[in-house]
């Protein structure tokens, strides 16, 4: 069976995590964590990162950081993973589930206004397969209403939005906080892993402190005071140095990962014939980049795409779908009391992931390619 991801080891990972137990310094925020983040800092321009041992904690942090109190509202596409909804929800808040767009999986701009009220704190934005949200508009909505605007950027390692300024910004670079996962199914990984990116440095104090379990022990490290006690909450976000130790091989290797992922995300995008079974191609807008963390398809019917995973499944690909609609999920439905989120259920129902990994070969693309534009209407 070709699986639908395999994780892809650069060859380095173990060299750097024997190196990192053998020096005796396997905690948190060691050598290789500080390069880790130094790298994210200086090829993107975030001002200051946080390694953490999820994307989820990353949330969690970013929850904490905008200060959610119980009622506070915070508005998020449904259609996305459990966690950007969780860790607010952790904090007391309500979430305002918006609809995805219909051109892509993104949040549907132009329906966010009317979802703000007085307790907006917070609108949390996913640029989902990495494709960028409309972040012009999404900014200018937010900064109206003096609201936080938290990027899960998950899945969008090294891609761009070209504002309407013609500046080129790396996602995760444009809200006030945003959030990265190294989870083995993203681009670049470390197993489990993630990071939190601060792009307000009014968080970075605060942002240090939770993420060492609310203790000042950075900056007792730094020598900037002279004991460190408890200050605040927080938790243990940090991974262990043999965490980071894997990431940084893999972040040694990222363009090189990202060359051989776009080569196969375009194979696919050119070889498919969308018109003949009535499928959509992903669509990238004029300001995004593709980034190739997914590559989907969008069926006309559930039917149709439940035959596709039947014949690809035939001849020994696996290709799955994801994201039932969190306004709908068994956890929220009972406190969701918004409107009917049309696109949301869409791309629930209708959007399928083919495999895409480092090591699938052209030849395998091809064939799937050739399943899928074979299969009758
Ligand atoms: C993968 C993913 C997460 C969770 O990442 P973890 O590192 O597994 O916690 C959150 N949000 C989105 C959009 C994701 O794709």
């Amino acid at each position: 069976m070709i699986p639908f991801n395999k994780p892809y080891l650069t060859g380095n990972e173990t060299q750097y995590i024997i190196d990192a137990v053998s020096s005796g310094k396997i905690s948190g925020n060691g050598k290789y964590t500080k390069l880790c983040q130094t790298f994210f800092e200086e090829r993107y321009s975030f001002k200051k990162c946080l390694l953490t041992t999820s994307c989820t904690d990353a949330l969690e942090m970013a929850a904490i950081l905008v200060d959610i109190k119980p009622g506070d509202e915070v508005i998020m596409p449904s259609y996305t993973f459990v966690s950007t909804a969780n860790a607010f929800v952790l904090r007391g808040a309500k979430i305002i589930f918006a609809d995805s767009s219909e051109e892509n999986p993104n949040i549907d701009v132009s329906k966010l206004d009317k979802l703000i009220t007085k307790k907006t704190k917070a609108i949390v934005v996913v640029h989902y397969a990495g494709i960028a949200c409309n972040m012009d508009s999404i900014m200018a909505l937010a900064n109206t209403h003096g609201i936080y605007v938290v990027e899960d950027a998950a899945q969008s390692i090294d891609s761009f939005y070209t504002g309407k300024d013609g500046v080129k910004n790396p996602l995760g670079s444009i809200g006030h906080l945003s959030t990265f996962s190294f989870h083995e199914t993203k681009n670049i990984i470390s197993g489990e892993g993630g990071m939190l990116a601060i792009n307000d440095l009014q968080f970075a104090k605060r942002a240090e402190i939770i993420w060492e379990k609310g203790t000042n022990r950075s900056a007792f490290f730094r020598g900037e005071v002279d004991k460190y006690g408890w200050i605040d909450i927080g938790s243990s976000f940090l991974p262990s140095e043999i965490v980071a130790a894997f990431l940084w091989a893999q972040l040694e290797c990222l363009d090189k990962i990202q060359n051989k992922r776009k080569e196969i995300w375009n194979r696919y995008y050119n070889g498919l014939n969308c018109s003949k079974n009535k499928l959509n191609l992903p669509y990238i807008p004029d300001y995004a980049t593709n980034n190739a963390h997914i590559f989907y398809l969008v069926f006309d019917s559930i039917e149709s795409r439940a035959k596709c995973i039947g014949q690809l499944k035939e001849k020994n690909f696996h290709a799955v779908f994801h994201y039932l609609s969190l306004h709908e999920s068994e956890f929220y439905k009972d406190s969701y009391s918004g409107d009917e989120l049309f696109w949301s259920n869409e791309y629930s129902n209708k959007l399928l992931r083919l495999p895409l990994f480092y090591e699938l070969s052209l030849e395998d693309v091809d064939e799937i390619i050739n399943i899928i534009n074979n299969a009758e209407a």
